[in-house]
């Protein structure tokens, strides 16, 4: 069939709901744009599935280190980081070096999805992906809440924390709940983000300001459900409000949006693939179960998926896709056990006196956290 007949004939099952594709993407964040882009670019043929109308909502604070981003466009920046600042309870402090941007995650979303689309993959928003289309010995494809029906040879499971492609295969996601307010009217130095530690103000996680520019920031915080006391949006408030460092600098300042979301905790999950298919980044529990952390494994764990799907479509052997399960094991695994391991240690600090003297081992900024992660 010519490219021109193709072109007519899959137009055609698009109109009637039903499309073929080799790979089907559930997802269009960084993870999912990550792989659309290489696997298009190979030759395959690609469609990526957003329940949003516009690509970029997902929440976040937006630090990217720049050793994973090398290529980062000034567009998407907001702030070049060159320092974080830890705060223990007590108020005592230590800066230390840091390397990366602030970004605008809709803009830096936004530019990942048209480099993938010029690779050619193809983009459908509103799609919501509520099921999967079943066959004799698994699943085939994918179906939307608009009722579309892709059938492809392999699925993508890059739908973020509450990925219904994991929960539909029996993953539970350990979580933590974040909150964040977008503030204007608050003068910070703009190349140093803050971490705060205290159980008063974000139980079993930690509080963040990182600057957005010359004046304004980005204030949210963590907590661990089990821990808390009252909804994360109250902790958010006291912190603004009462924190005896961070009220001082936050006094003026002007809240201009709000958003919430929640962060995988648990690590990475026992499979991260099952027979023809992937799941990715936060939907695997990718994200640093400590720092929450997650854009940079999205670009490390996407570029191994989306050479095993390669391997495997072209090779006609499914079998291939457990290379990925195997590369992002080989370079990660031990990362996450002994992250894994730091969080447990968090969730057990359920006092200051006891963050206080643990928190070098548990936090990135100290050495002790590197001798024993490695
Ligand atoms: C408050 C907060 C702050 C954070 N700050 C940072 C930070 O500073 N740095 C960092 O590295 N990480 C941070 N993270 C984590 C980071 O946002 C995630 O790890 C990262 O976005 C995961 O990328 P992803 O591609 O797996 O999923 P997402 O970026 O979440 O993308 C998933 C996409 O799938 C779509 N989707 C969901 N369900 C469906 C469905 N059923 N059908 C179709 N589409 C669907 C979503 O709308 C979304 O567009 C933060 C997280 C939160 C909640």
């Amino acid at each position: 069939m010519d490219i021109q007949s193709r072109y007519e004939t899959e137009k055609e099952k698009e109109a009637e709901g039903k499309m073929n594709a080799d790979v089907v993407i559930a997802g269009a964040g960084p993870a999912a744009s990550t792989v659309a882009g290489i696997t298009a670019s190979e030759g395959l043929r690609v469609i990526v599935l957003e329940k949003e109308k516009e690509i970029g909502r997902s929440p976040c604070a937006g630090y990217v280190g720049s050793m994973d981003f090398p290529d980062i466009s000034g567009r998407v920046i907001q702030s070049k980081i060159n320092r974080m600042t830890t705060f223990f309870p007590s108020g005592r402090h230590l800066t230390s070096p840091l390397n990366g941007f602030n970004v605008n995650r809709n803009l830096f979303d936004k530019e990942l999805a048209v480099t993938a689309s010029r690779q050619g993959a193809r983009f459908y928003m509103n799609s919501e992906v509520v099921g999967f289309i079943e066959k004799e010995d698994g699943y085939s494809g994918i179906q939307t809440r608009d009722g579309k029906r892709i059938k492809a040879k392999i699925l993508v499971g890059a739908d973020g924390a509450s990925s219904i492609i994991s929960r539909l295969l029996g993953f539970n996601n350990d979580v933590a709940t974040a909150v964040q307010y977008e503030i204007s009217n608050c003068r910070m130095d703009p190349e140093t983000n803050e971490v705060y530690f205290d159980t008063g103000y974000a139980p079993g996680c930690y509080a963040w300001i990182f600057p957005t520019g010359r004046d304004s920031v980005r204030v949210g915080l963590g907590i661990r459900h089990h821990l808390a006391e009252k909804s994360a949006l109250d902790y958010l408030n006291a912190f603004i409000e009462e924190h005896p460092i961070a009220s001082k600098k936050l006094k003026n300042a002007l809240k201009v949006r709000l958003i919430a979301g929640i962060i995988p905790v648990g690590g990475l999950r026992k499979r991260i693939y099952q027979d023809n298919i992937v799941m990715i980044e936060d939907s695997a529990g990718m994200t640093d179960p400590v720092t929450g952390a997650g854009i940079g494994y999205s670009m490390l764990a996407g570029k191994i998926a989306a050479k095993a799907i390669v391997e495997a479509i072209k090779g006609n052997d499914l079998s291939r896709l457990k290379r990925y399960e195997q590369g992002f094991r080989r370079v990660m695994e031990r990362h996450y056990e002994k992250s894994l391991k730091k969080r447990e240690l968090m969730d057990s600090l359920t006092d200051n006196k006891s963050l206080e003297q643990n928190l070098p081992r548990i936090w990135v900024a100290f050495k002790e956290y590197w001798r024993e992660v490695g």
